[in-house]
């Protein structure tokens, strides 16, 4: 964390303020001291060096992006207590802190009624989604694109039902037309809409998929894990956007804190468009829910233990920065789009650099020019060995070589997949360093 200590002077008035809430109770003295836990921590912060540096702007590979520090700092400030979000019994505070925080994610997708609740990440959250679907449309199948996240596949495996696939553009969207064919056999019961492909940040057509709905009656979900928070940005291609603007219309949305919205790890959230939803999560318990008649979120969750740090760090970190159009926080999404932008004319302008697609997010997927596919992928990682060298961590993404544009028409096509290069320039810094990211990238011999 930048000013680490700052920070921590902070914390600290902050815990002496919750420690006063419990000055009632009688004195009692902890049994662990300082110097047995010293060195051993020590010890963790050498061991945790041996890491990429996820927080510089250098690193612009996987998607990860470091936690806002009033989120490090609320989640810290909360394990003083280590609320347990799963009855009110176990995190009476943080519960109403996650409603408060998860209606205002819902508000950002125009949704003033609806169920919902945090989860530890997307996987969990799309898995809530897709159990819901199986009980809304028994025996109907799952339909994905192929360019959607290997998880719906798995998922609809654990859940048993059958998962379709549909085809993808070369742009990496759902193909429309495969769609429509797919329907029309009759037996799809929701559609899972892709809002940021991880692998290249690409957009389904969601209004298509809307006018389509009302002709074949199926349920939408959009699995906006990645790109959700994109709603807000109002720099997004107007295509791209055209999409974004109908989010409201789905049954259900997936959306991870954990990664765009500056949250630790072990941060999901699922929203389904109808509060009746939760019909199908009633359950009883004998244990947990005693305190209050008021809702316990584990009554509408598949989880049953939650992190209450986890919505006090979120409900934190939209009160520092909330989620509205042009507000800070948007503003920050909108520069990892043009920092995307940016990256691209650079490279474009060099003549040494192909691309798979316009970036519709802050995701650019680019290799370097060479005769054939096999060659193409060998120098791509040798690019991604070389700049790791000089301190720029990028990623490989494998492309399949039958859908690549019509630009490519020139490589010999003598694989079935090409390796390319990815990089997710998802902090605000990135745009500052875009001339160096590629200055280091052209730097390459290739
Ligand atoms: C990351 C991601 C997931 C999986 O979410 P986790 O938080 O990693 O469990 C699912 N779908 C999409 C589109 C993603 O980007």
């Amino acid at each position: 964390m930048k000013n680490a200590k700052i920070y921590f002077s902070v914390l600290e008035e902050a815990l002496s303020v919750l420690t006063a809430s419990f000055s009632y109770l009688p004195g009692y003295t902890g049994s662990v001291s300082v110097e047995s836990i010293r060195s051993v921590l020590l010890q963790a912060g050498e061991k945790m060096g041996d890491n990429y540096p996820y927080f510089h702007p250098l690193y612009a590979g996987q998607m990860l992006k470091p936690p806002h520090p009033v989120a490090q700092l609320a989640y810290m400030l909360s394990m003083y207590i280590n609320p347990n979000n799963h009855a009110l019994d176990g995190g009476k505070a943080s519960s109403a802190m996650e409603k408060e925080a998860v209606a205002e994610i819902a508000g950002m997708f125009g949704w003033a009624e609806f169920l919902g609740h945090l989860t530890g990440g997307g996987t969990m959250a799309n898995l809530e989604a897709l159990w819901i679907s199986g009980k809304e449309r028994p025996g109907k199948c799952i339909a994905v694109s192929a360019m959607a996240h290997y998880t719906h596949e798995r998922i609809s495996e654990v859940l048993g039902l059958e998962c379709c696939k549909v085809k993808a553009t070369e742009k990496g969207q759902m193909d429309i037309p495969e769609l429509e064919a797919l329907l029309k056999k009759g037996n799809v019961g929701t559609v899972v809409v892709t809002m940021g492909t991880t692998g290249m940040g690409a957009v389904d057509p969601l209004a298509e998929i809307i006018a389509l709905k009302k002709k074949y009656g199926f349920r939408i979900h959009c699995d906006a894990a990645y790109g959700g928070y994109f709603s807000l940005a109002e720099t997004l291609h107007p295509e791209t956007k055209r999409h974004f603007d109908c989010m409201s219309e789905a049954d259900s949305i997936v959306i991870d804190p954990h990664k765009h919205g500056l949250q630790p790890y072990g941060c999901g959230c699922i929203l389904f468009k109808n509060p009746d939803t939760g019909k199908w999560y009633k359950h009883d318990s004998p244990y947990t829910y005693f305190s209050s008649q008021e809702l316990h979120l584990g009554e509408i969750s598949l989880e049953c233990s939650r992190p209450g740090a986890s919505a006090v760090a979120l409900w934190a970190t939209q009160q520092v920065l909330p989620l509205i159009k042009g507000g800070e926080f948007a503003r920050n999404l909108e520069k990892s789009l043009t920092a995307a932008r940016e990256l691209k004319s650079l490279l474009l302008e060099s003549g040494r650099i192909l691309f798979v697609a316009e970036p519709e997010l802050d995701i650019l997927v680019f290799a370097p020019k060479a005769a054939g596919t096999e060659e193409i992928s060998r120098i791509s990682r040798d690019i991604f060995h070389q700049t790791e060298k000089n301190h720029l961590y990028l990623a490989l993404y494998n492309y399949p070589v039958e859908k690549l544009p019509a630009h490519w028409d020139g490589v010999e096509k003598n694989s079935k997949q090409v390796t390319c290069i990815r990089t997710c320039l998802m902090k605000p810094e990135h745009l500052e360093w875009v001339p160096e990211i590629g200055k280091r990238i052209l730097g390459v011999n290739f």
